[in-house]
């Protein structure tokens, strides 16, 4: 079987019945693009810059994230590389910052929050990419936004940040694609709204279902309600994709359930764009892919929509993939 999926490295991801989906990977270092490439990743879905920020002692310079993201951009070759801003908070700590300690981490002052009140922290990262952006094929993405207003805020002071570069005669890519990261109910609710004013969504499975279920993403004793099949999640997802397509942008996915065998016919139904998986997913999806009919998926989404719990919904696909 892995030797029928390496054939397929330089292949398009394309469904029996002639749809292109991309497939992305995530990564976390500029150390991930031999595999990358190793397993014919179309772009960069996701690249986590948190690592660049942790195991040290204090924030990186405007210079090594320079370096980090223009290695990265130069690597892909003029392919697609999602940069998400910094992440921190939550499971992920940076001790140097000395944030006082929070009674619910997963919902405090993390992401997109800490980046807006700690604006130097965020405008170094913003110069960084800005600065690289030359280098290739760059998108900016986001975190954990919750409002319009969030969003807004971020936007403004990348726009701030891309004028004086320019003024003080620094290159900056002319055009350069600004999306979110889906991951916060509110924002999947509203995404009608937010589909106006962005370039493209990246929904963020691993945390949308921690905050629609309620429930902890480490947290073992409930992890019986951490549920990527249940109806509720497929619902938000499908509003997503809807409201992304109506203003014509596009959605992808970033979280873990972009790369389970499971949910790749149901995602591929509700129309979704891009994929990003762990790049040792990628050959294993586009191989699955090529196998399906996208209309037959569209009609297992349908159904899906209408059931009631997450294991009626896995039970259809399981039914419907052995068919
Ligand atoms: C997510 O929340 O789905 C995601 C991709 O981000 P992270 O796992 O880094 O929180
Ligand atoms: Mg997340």
């Amino acid at each position: 079987q892995k030797a029928e999926w390496a054939k397929l490295v330089d292949e398009k991801t394309v469904s029996l019945d002639g749809k292109h989906v991309e497939l992305a990977a995530n990564i976390g270092t500029p150390d991930d693009l031999d595999g990358v490439k190793a397993n014919g990743g179309e772009g960069i879905g996701l690249y986590r810059t948190e690592f660049l920020y942790m195991g040290r002692d204090q924030l990186p310079t405007e210079e090594e994230q320079f370096e980090a993201y223009k290695k990265v951009l130069e690597g892909m070759d003029g392919k697609p590389v999602i940069v998400r801003t910094l992440d921190i908070g939550g499971d992920k700590e940076l001790p140097y910052l000395e944030l006082p300690e929070e009674l619910n981490p997963f919902l405090g002052f993390r992401a997109i929050r800490l980046c807006l009140e700690e604006q130097e922290i965020f405008r170094t990262q913003l110069r960084a990419l800005l600065r690289a952006s030359i280098y290739g094929n760059l998108k900016i993405m986001f975190p954990m936004i919750a409002t319009l207003q969030e969003f807004r805020q971020a936007k403004a002071i990348l726009e701030e940040e891309k004028d004086s570069l320019m003024k003080a005669g620094e290159k900056v890519a002319d055009h350069i694609e600004l999306g979110i990261m889906v991951e916060i109910p509110s924002t999947a609710v509203m995404a009608d709204q937010f589909a106006k004013e962005v370039d493209f969504f990246s929904i963020g499975t691993n945390d949308l279902i921690q905050y629609t279920m309620a429930a902890d993403r480490m947290n073992e004793r409930v992890s019986y309600l951490y549920q990527p099949y249940n109806p509720a999640i497929l619902r938000l997802v499908k509003n997503v994709i809807d409201a992304s397509h109506r203003e014509g942008k596009w959605t992808g996915m970033c979280g873990e359930m972009a790369g389970d065998e499971l949910a790749i016919p149901l995602l591929l139904g509700l129309g979704l764009d891009e994929f990003s998986m762990s790049a040792t997913s990628i050959l294993r999806a586009r191989s699955q892919i090529r196998n399906l009919s996208k209309l037959e998926m569209e009609k297992l989404a349908e159904k899906a929509l209408e059931l009631g719990t997450a294991e009626e919904v896995v039970q259809l696909v399981k039914e419907t993939l052995s068919e």
